[in-house]
């Protein structure tokens, strides 16, 4: 094939023309993941596993941080587990997968492929906690969920996810409910600085809460497209799965209690969330934190240049990486360097590092941003230096760039003809007053296909009358179509 073909092969559809087709050709050309002979579940292939892996190490470096360890817990649940806990079984009941044979043997008690773990951790939690001596209990583990999904879309809605869930026991209500939000805390942060992605943190209402939870906050992210996208979630889950798996525990003056319980998760639906903030039209765009590869260099191929550039080329890649920098050389001589360059953009790779013999003869090298196309000749004294000085602009300018689109994107008002033209013409939020209604909440779903993302922290006063009855309002909510 040459290299003409490969390029068309290569074109994706551009995002202003149709956002969910390039959605999908970004992931599928630049090798992120794929449709598998499973309906509704995708393969992650290499490229997409890698970031992946980068979002696990730096989350998993935080839940360290913050005091938790890592286990591992069967993934299924016998049924009679799951039906423990009435709202929890009645939200997960429609998305869960049954086993119901093992070998040629009928099973006795059907088992559910965890959509979720807190049944099977309840029980060994119950067994393991005695005294107060025993809390708090800080553990995660990572693994692969299954939720029965009817429609699917790679990333951000696939029947089988990787995820962590962290489940933590403590002895007070108040530890509980300061461990929710310190996890919250912790996604935001995550998210801001390996993302670069800019996120709401606040507490979902009672319809959108999760199931079995007393309350639950998330972090909400704003895609290209103007519609939210949830990002994580955080749960405060009182006593309400301790009470039906019997986590009790001896109390500092003997009294008996039940243990007070959070859980909280993020998933491979962060990867969407990546491609769909940061990318344009020619592709995908990596925040350097979490890129498999931070720099691409392509040798320029002029006369014998395996002898001449290659062995220049060759050393500034071990100098890079000697600061711990992920670097490919795209050496491959079937491609052309203009072949390479768009392959490179595509894949979202934050800096193009070009090298050839008049570059060598300057002592220099041409350095391309992604994110800006800026081409910066760039001396080899010092190179590693800038390098790394660039990586971190390009780091701060995507956080920058969706900031500014977020802002661009939000419109408060109290004005209903106002608040429902824009979630009909411009994508985005919409922070209107809302009475506390789980009413009013339907009522506005219905009419605009929007719900409320989250409620802040610690909220100002209401900006005025709820939006759908006029009656006093309690909380300016944030309003969006989302994922
Ligand atoms: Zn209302």
């Amino acid at each position: 094939m040459s290299d003409k073909d490969t390029a068309f092969v290569k074109e994706i559809t551009p995002r202003s023309e149709d956002f969910s087709r390039w959605y999908t050709d970004v992931i599928r050309r630049a090798e992120l993941a794929d449709y598998s002979p499973v309906k509704g579940c995708m393969v992650i292939r290499p490229y997409g596993y890698a970031i992946w892996e980068l979002m696990q190490q730096s989350l998993d470096r935080r839940f360290k941080e913050t005091g938790h360890v890592n286990a591992y817990f069967p993934m299924f649940i016998p049924e009679s587990l799951l039906k423990k806990e009435a709202a929890h079984v009645e939200g997960f009941a429609p998305q869960v997968a049954w086993v119901t044979q093992g070998g040629d043997e009928k099973l006795e008690e059907r088992l559910v492929v965890r959509p979720t773990s807190e049944a099977i951790i309840g029980v060994m939690y119950s067994k393991w906690i005695q005294s107060w001596r025993d809390l708090p209990v800080l553990i995660n583990q990572w693994v692969n969920v299954v939720r029965w999904e009817k429609v699917t879309r790679l990333f951000l809605r696939t029947t089988e996810f990787l995820w962590q869930e962290g489940h933590t026991v403590h002895e007070t209500e108040a530890e509980a409910q300061e461990e929710t939000l310190k996890m919250l805390g912790v996604y935001k942060e995550f998210a801001e600085t390996e993302l670069a992605m800019p996120v709401h943190a606040g507490e979902k209402t009672e319809s959108e809460k999760f199931a079995g939870a007393v309350k639950t906050y998330s972090i909400e992210a704003l895609m290209g497209d103007g519609r939210a996208l949830q990002a994580g979630t955080s749960h405060n889950l009182g006593q309400n799965f301790s009470k039906v798996f019997d986590i009790k525990f001896q109390a500092r003056d003997k009294s008996v209690q039940y243990g007070w319980q959070t859980s909280w998760g993020m998933s491979t639906r962060l990867i969407g969330a990546v491609i769909m903030v940061h990318g344009d039209d020619s592709g995908l765009i990596l925040p350097p934190r979490v890129a498999p590869y931070q720099v691409v260099m392509v040798p320029i191929p002029r006369g014998d240049w395996r002898e001449t550039v290659l062995p220049h080329a060759e050393r500034i890649k071990s100098e890079l990486e000697g600061q711990g920098l992920r670097v490919m050389l795209d050496d491959r001589e079937e491609h052309s360097p203009g072949w390479k360059y768009a392959e490179w953009e595509m894949r979202g790779v934050p800096l193009r590092l070009e090298i050839g013999p008049r570059d060598i003869k300057n002592e220099q090298v041409m350095l391309v941003r992604r994110d800006t196309r800026e081409k910066l000749p760039t001396p080899m004294a010092g190179l590693t230096e800038r390098v790394v000085e660039l990586l971190q602009e390009i780091q701060q300018s995507l956080f920058d760039r969706a900031v500014a689109f977020r802002a661009e994107h939000t419109l408060q008002t109290t004005d209903r003809a106002e608040f429902d033209a824009t979630l009909a013409g411009r994508p985005g939020y919409v922070v209107a007053p809302w009475c506390g209604s789980a009413d009013c909440e339907a009522q506005i779903k219905t009419a605009t296909q929007a719900t409320i993302r989250n409620l802040p922290l610690d909220p100002p006063p209401a900006s005025g009358a709820c939006i759908q009855c006029g009656k006093a309002g309690q909380v300016d909510a944030y309003f969006a179509k989302s994922y």
